[in-house]
Formats: structure tokens, C-alpha cells, sequence
């Protein structure tokens, strides 16, 4: 039989993809080039107009006073922690869910992390902040992370924050706009730090980041650190970074991203709520919702029984990419035998050990559309190889 006698395929579907780029360039494309032509006429390239005002716009929205453009996620917790006086050798209370650039911000700042459990929703456990604050009061340092997008408890934080004296940076990367109970996410800490990431949820066209802060010594400093540590032209003050955030991507976040991320948080949200209806919790059960959070949904987290690798392919043959979030604790990193001291681990970690070893993330973005969703759920509860479904 020759090529052309073959009967036609039958037609695949598209594959529901994790993040849509080429949607959101179709979206933003005639501001997005606006933005280009602007800065590229303007002739300023770096540390111009662009980022202070997307700084302002981004401050403004955020509620707080000041917003420091910085060159990523990593280094606006970095710049963070530092700009908050943390000393060599410090220890940081952290989480050992999470992307591990919040351990590595720690440990690049000359601090020392120490990991408590998570809780059932997979964020930092605060009972055991506690009662690691209460154990070891010297502690100045918190880097809580408001994972997949869903709030920590704010007004406990706040309660920790208060009792203990703590400098907290929180880790803002996934959850820009999520609330808890009355109050936005990145208002307890001194600094929240966010990053804009292209799979984030103000995702810029490339890499990018800041710091937000209430408090103008702070974000003083923070300008310094993220520009060579200079206090004034070739004024060195500090071993600064090179962290800027720059013109180009700060104009296309404030014209083309930041009027869409309402819109792409209704969308999100939209997906998550008919994920939680269809979804056969005898099959995948998505992570609870912490109390009191109006996440954002930059994650749609589930925990498969069974042979998590197979239920991956199972999706990925009916044309469903997934992903692990994360996969391997913080603390088991093999990188972390190069940090300058050991880590501390409080107890054998259980919690985060087990959504490690479980945990699936469907799409979820802001072009997903309803029949992918609906073949998303389909395919889910398809899946019979998990002991609970013989
Ligand atoms: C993405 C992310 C970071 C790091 O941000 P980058 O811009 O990639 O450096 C830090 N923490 C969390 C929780 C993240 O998801």
C-alpha cells in the first residue's frame, strides 16, 4: 500500500497543555508590541520610566507602598531577607514543599533553613512554627510560601509574627491577588516577594520578579542590593546583585499582563470549581483548600493512590500533560550537601513526604477551554489503577 492509499488518521485531539504561551501571546500581542515600540524609541533600556511605573502600578494594586523591580523570584527573597538584616549562619524557618528557590534564596542569603511538616493542604504547618518558636526563641526568620496559589492562615501568621518577633518574607511566587480571610497574602511579612515567571500567574515574557514592602528603609535597601549594592553612582555600599528588572518586560507587564490578571484569575478559578464538582474523589482527590483562602489557583494539585507514573500516563496517552509539584522534599536535595552547614529537619516530615510521593497537578490556565476541561475530568475518572477502584 502506498503512502497515499493509507486511510486518513483519525483526527487526535490538541493536548491539553500545563500553560498556553502562544493563547496568551494571541491575547496581548497589540499592547504587548506597543509596549516594545515604546521602550525601544524611548532609549532607555534599564532602570527607566517602565519599571518605576509598573513598580507603582504594582504597589498600588498589592495595597503597599512600595514595589522594587527585581531581576526574579529567586533574588527578590534573597534581596529580601537581606534588606531585613539577616545575619551569616542565621536560621530561616521554612517549608520543605516548595519550589526549591525558596531554600536556595535562603542559603544564598548566608542563611541556615530549618523545615517543619506541612500541613493536609500542603502548606508550612504553623502549629509546628510554633512550637519551633517556642522551642527556640532566638529565631527571627520566617520565608512561609503560599503554595498553588491558596492563602496561609494570615491572621495566624500574624499571631506568630507578633508573639515571636519574626521578620518574615513571604513567598508570594505562586499566589499574587490570593487572599485569606480579610486580608491579601503578603501583608504580614515585612516583604512578599513575588515572581513573574512566564508560568506564574502574572507571567511576563521571560524572567522577572519583586519584592513588595510597607516599609521605606527597606525597600531603600532592597534598590541598592538589586543594583550592585550602590548607594549612589559607582557609591558602593553593599555586595549588592545584579537583579534588575528590566524595561522591556516591566512595560509589557503593566500594559499587556497586569489589566488582563483579574480576568485570568476568574479564569483559573472557573477551572478549579468545575474540577472540585467533577472530579471522582474515589479516584484523585484534589489537596483540601486551606481554611479561609481565596486562592488563585496557580496549581491544580491532586493526590492519586496508587502508581502515580501510570496515572500520568494514562492522561498522557489520551493526549493530558501533568506535572509533579514537587516530587522530591526540599530537604533531599542532593544540592544541599554543598550548603556551608547542615540543614535542621524537625521530625521525619510525613506530611510533605507523602504529597511528594502522590501528588499530580493538572492544567489549569487562564485558556483552558471547556471541553478540555471536561476531557481532563473524563480521563481522571477513566483511571482504575488505584486501589480503590478493583
Ligand atoms: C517560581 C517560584 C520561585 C522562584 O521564582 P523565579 O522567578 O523562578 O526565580 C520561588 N518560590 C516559589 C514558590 C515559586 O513557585
Amino acid at each position: 500500500m502506498s503512502a497515499t492509499d493509507r486511510p486518513p488518521a483519525p483526527a487526535r485531539p490538541e493536548p491539553v497543555v500545563l500553560n498556553d504561551f502562544r493563547a496568551q501571546w494571541e491575547r496581548i500581542r497589540g499592547r504587548a508590541q506597543g509596549a516594545l515600540e515604546r521602550v525601544g524609541s524611548s532609549g532607555r533600556l534599564i532602570l527607566g520610566p517602565e519599571v518605576a511605573a509598573f513598580e507603582t502600578a504594582l504597589a498600588a494594586r498589592w495595597g503597599l507602598s512600595h514595589a522594587v523591580g527585581c531581576g526574579n523570584g529567586l533574588d527578590a527573597i534573597e534581596i529580601g531577607l537581606r534588606a531585613l538584616g539577616l545575619a551569616p549562619g542565621e536560621t530561616v524557618l521554612t517549608t520543605p514543599l516548595s519550589a526549591f528557590a525558596t531554600t536556595l534564596a535562603i542559603l544564598r542569603a548566608g542563611g541556615r533553613p530549618a523545615f517543619v511538616d506541612v500541613d493536609e493542604s500542603g502548606l508550612v504547618d504553623l502549629d509546628a512554627c510554633e512550637e519551633f518558636l517556642r522551642r527556640r526563641p532566638r529565631t527571627r526568620f520566617l520565608v512561609p510560601v503560599h503554595l498553588y496559589g491558596h492563602a496561609l492562615d494570615l491572621a495566624r501568621l500574624q499571631g506568630l509574627r507578633d508573639r515571636h518577633g519574626l521578620r518574615i518574607v513571604e513567598d508570594c511566587a505562586q499566589a499574587i491577588d490570593a487572599r485569606g480571610g480579610d486580608r491579601g497574602v503578603g501583608t504580614v511579612g515585612q516583604v512578599a516577594a513575588v515572581s513573574f515567571y512566564p508560568t506564574k500567574n502574572l507571567g511576563a515574557l521571560g524572567d522577572g520578579g519583586a519584592l513588595l514592602t510597607a516599609d521605606p528603609p527597606i525597600a531603600a535597601r532592597a534598590r541598592s542590593l538589586r543594583d550592585y549594592g550602590q548607594s549612589g553612582r559607582y557609591r558602593h555600599e553593599h555586595l549588592g546583585l545584579n537583579s534588575r528588572l528590566d524595561e522591556l518586560q516591566a512595560a509589557i507587564l503593566r500594559d499587556a499582563l497586569l489589566p488582563l490578571l483579574d480576568e485570568f484569575t476568574a479564569a483559573r478559578r472557573r477551572v478549579a470549581a468545575r474540577y472540585r464538582a467533577g472530579l471522582d474523589p474515589a479516584v484523585v482527590r484534589p489537596l483540601p483548600i486551606p481554611a479561609g483562602s481565596e486562592g488563585v489557583w496557580h496549581l491544580f494539585p491532586v493526590l492519586v493512590p496508587g502508581d502515580r507514573a501510570a496515572f500520568r500516563a494514562h492522561l498522557e496517552l489520551l493526549g493530558i500533560l501533568t506535572g509533579e509539584h514537587y516530587p522530591v522534599p526540599i530537604p533531599d536535595q542532593a544540592a544541599l550537601s554543598a550548603a556551608p552547614g547542615p540543614c535542621e529537619v524537625v521530625g521525619g516530615l510525613p506530611r510533605a513526604r507523602a504529597i511528594a510521593a502522590s501528588e499530580v497537578s493538572l492544567p489549569i490556565h487562564p485558556f483552558l477551554g471547556d471541553a478540555e476541561v471536561e476531557r481532563v475530568i473524563d480521563a481522571c475518572n477513566a483511571w482504575r489503577g488505584g486501589p480503590c477502584t478493583p
